[in-house]
């Protein structure tokens, strides 16, 4: 018998979002952001958001969450990130971090 679904499904993006697959924020900042500096939650890097010539951006593993001291862009998680960064949408940033599952299931 059919189970009642909240998931309509869409013809333009069928899937869902997965956030337990989303990349471990250190992993996808060292990967984005080279080498990660200081000791504790929080780690420096150069902000790719703006000229930056000496570490303003601190990111926190933890959460993925970030900002800049200089020129303030931030975010909760490195989905955020992307997006910001690569103007991507929700969905392909999504897909560039291997965290969208295809749901177009008959
Ligand atoms: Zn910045």
């Amino acid at each position: 018998m059919p189970a009642p679904t909240k998931w309509r499904r869409s013809q333009k993006a069928p899937g869902k979002f997965n956030r337990s697959l989303l990349p471990s924020p250190a992993e996808y900042y060292a990967r984005e952001l080279g080498a990660l500096k200081g000791a504790g939650p929080w780690k420096t890097a150069l902000c790719p958001f703006h000229q930056d010539t000496s570490p303003s951006l601190s990111v926190k593993l933890e959460t993925g969450g970030y900002h800049c001291h200089a020129c303030g862009e931030g975010g909760g998680d490195v989905l955020a990130f992307h997006r910001r960064r690569y103007g991507q949408s929700f969905i392909d940033a999504c897909k560039a971090l291997g965290c969208w599952v295809e749901g177009d299931r008959p």
